[in-house]
């Protein structure tokens, strides 16, 4: 099997509501989709996680990328990986638009090796490890007190056993609202905090301290993903096991998250971090330390949702999926068929070959951006 051709489209789709979250809000979703044909008639589709400017990556692909790909066998995917990586690994690209444009087309040749062999990805990742995949609900954004436990309160009861909050809005309020929230939701429900890089590491620990006595499952992101030294800190200092991972590059990123800022739980996103194969990868490196894989899948769109349930499927040390329910329409209106339903607080992954989704092509053109 050859590649026959390789090609990219940066999507932008409006918000209705705008996310407000720590240092930013974002009242648009980008995202670039992949679609890498071959000469037997099987197209692979991918995503490349795109904060802004999609065409930043579209181009990578088109420029640098597609060179590489063009005639080669998408089974050879590992070495396809290696030939994106090292083109500009030393030129100080080993992170970044780079890294998210190689995810894209990864995904895209693991959805093309399942459609090839008729098999769906988790079963060419080594098996289903679970029938059901475990979500949280994700994210209570930046809003009024009474809105968040209200809102809290009805993921309870969509049946929800895990919820997550964004944090930084200052010491106080953040308090006031997780006090607010644990007592609305009682102990039964798992409290997620997510700081979104928002602080420094003494401002995280004197937060974090407080946060203890609130039975806080994690703190996400504490502090920006540069601050390797100021994770350790707050590790060592705060007694809430810290998750981080959806900012990191590829194994070698998540090598030094664990080794020197001693996190406890990794998030790839699989349309950041190098795409299904160096997610595979980084899950077993988090698995030689102990540690459980809990997808990043926030302001993503399908595709990339798509292949993080069959890496939740397939990983070992899987622990939680982060399903995003504020609504999004790259998630919700690019596929002709939409996304399996969380059902009592758990997932189920497609049975169809490769990834088992289909773009509408039609929607498609509506979101592109160019
Ligand atoms: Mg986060």
């Amino acid at each position: 099997m050859k590649i026959t051709n390789v090609e990219a489209f940066g999507l932008v789709a409006p918000l209705k509501e705008p996310w407000k979250i720590a240092r930013v809000v974002m009242s648009e979703m980008n995202a670039t989709v992949v679609k890498i044909s071959t000469d037997t008639g099987i197209v692979g589709i991918g995503e490349s996680l795109a904060r802004l400017s999609s065409e930043t990556t579209r181009s990578i692909i088109d420029n640098i990328l597609k060179p590489i790909l063009m005639g080669a066998d998408p089974f050879d995917v590992e070495i396809l990986w290696e030939q994106m990586f090292s083109t500009m690994r030393t030129r100080g690209h080993h992170k970044g638009f780079m890294i998210e444009a190689i995810s894209g087309v990864d995904i895209a040749l693991w959805d093309i090796m399942g459609k090839a062999t008729n098999l769906p990805v988790y079963k060419l990742l080594g098996g289903k490890a679970r029938e059901k995949i475990e979500v949280y609900a994700s994210s209570l954004l930046f809003k009024g007190t009474d809105v968040l436990v209200k809102e809290a309160l009805e993921l309870v009861e969509e049946g929800y056993r895990g919820i997550k909050l964004k944090i930084g809005q200052g010491l106080k309020k953040d308090i006031e609202n997780v006090r607010a929230i644990r007592n609305a939701i009682g102990q039964d429900i798992n409290l997620m905090v997510d700081a979104n890089s928002g602080f420094g590491a003494h401002s995280a620990i004197a937060l974090g301290k407080e946060l203890e006595q609130y039975h806080i499952f994690w703190l996400e992101e504490p502090v920006p993903p540069d601050d390797i030294h100021g994770y350790e800190k707050v590790t060592r200092a705060v007694n809430i096991p810290v998750a981080a991972g959806e900012s990191e590059f590829t194994r070698y990123g998540f090598r030094d998250l664990i080794t020197l800022g001693n996190v406890a739980i990794v998030q790839p996103d699989v349309a950041r971090a190098g795409g299904i194969s160096e997610c595979k990868k980084i899950a077993t490196l988090a698995s030689v330390y102990n540690l459980p894989y809990c997808p990043h899948t926030g302001a993503s769109g399908a595709v990339c949702v798509a292949a993080s349930l069959h890496l939740s499927a397939a990983i070992p040390n899987f622990l939680l999926y982060e399903h995003m329910y504020p609504p999004n329409p790259l998630r919700e209106d690019i596929l002709k068929e939409p996304l399996p339903k969380v059902k009592d607080g758990y997932i189920e992954v497609s049975d169809k070959p490769g990834l088992g989704i289909e773009l509408d092509e039609g929607k498609i053109a509506q979101y592109m951006s160019r």
